[in-house]
């Protein structure tokens, strides 16, 4: 079998998703590569069921090497990713809150600093039907310039990784963020932060502080 433990790989990120809320059903998706082979959660299925076999594997070109199910409908936007990113999985979501900011906004603005790990200000995709070649393009246009995120209008989130933990961690971050901006927003204006400040951050994360130790 192809891939055989990136498919069992992708049925504990399902059920993870599942578990963590992040899905519902069969909506959101995740695929993960490995040189020009990739393999994808099946369309329509609930993603807390899943069977590694269950799991097509396809090459990077979009051609069906293994697998009964067809591959999820997404799997456009997954071979985009691959195609411009250094991504070595995928993970599509219609998380609740990445979803309310992807239907009333532009961008996610930078207010808090943790956005730095998805590249900073996380850019809402335009508009395009569900799995097609548009809403691939759209996706792959948002997340030009080193993103590790984007959300995608009246839709909701995806975001890629190294690796699926990398990649599934991106996609909880990305709905944390989009969490505190609508409750935020519920009870006042948030502040944004500034360049200057997130790139003081950067500086910071890149120049720890080194403690002494006793003798
Ligand atoms: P699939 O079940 O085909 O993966 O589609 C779910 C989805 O999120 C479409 O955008
Ligand atoms: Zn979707």
């Amino acid at each position: 079998m192809l891939l055989e433990d990136e498919r069992s790989g992708l049925c504990a990120i399902g059920l993870r998703l599942a578990e963590t809320g992040l899905v519902t059903g069969s909506s959101g998706n995740v695929s993960v590569r490995v040189g020009d082979l990739v393999a994808v959660t099946p369309g329509g299925v609930m993603l807390d069921r899943l069977r590694p076999e269950d799991c097509p594997v396809l090459d990077v070109e979009g051609y069906l090497l293994e697998g009964e199910r067809a591959p999820s409908s997404e799997t456009p936007m997954h071979l985009a990713l691959y195609a411009a990113t250094d991504a070595a999985a995928v993970v599509h979501t219609h998380s609740t809150y990445g979803a309310v900011v992807a239907t009333t906004m532009t961008e996610l603005p930078p207010i808090h600093y943790n956005v730095l790990l998805l590249g900073g200000t996380v850019r809402v995709a335009e508009y395009a039907t569900y799995g097609t070649p548009e809403l691939a393009a759209h996706v792959r246009t948002a997340m030009e310039g080193g993103k590790r995120a984007a959300l995608l209008a009246n839709h909701g989130g995806v975001a890629i990784g190294r690796d699926l933990d990398e990649a599934y961690e991106n996609a909880r971050l990305l709905e944390w963020l989009c969490g505190v901006y609508v409750r935020s927003r519920m009870i006042g204006e948030p502040r944004i932060l500034t360049d200057d400040e997130l790139q003081q951050v950067v500086e910071r994360a890149l120049t720890p502080p080194v403690f002494p130790r006793r003798s």
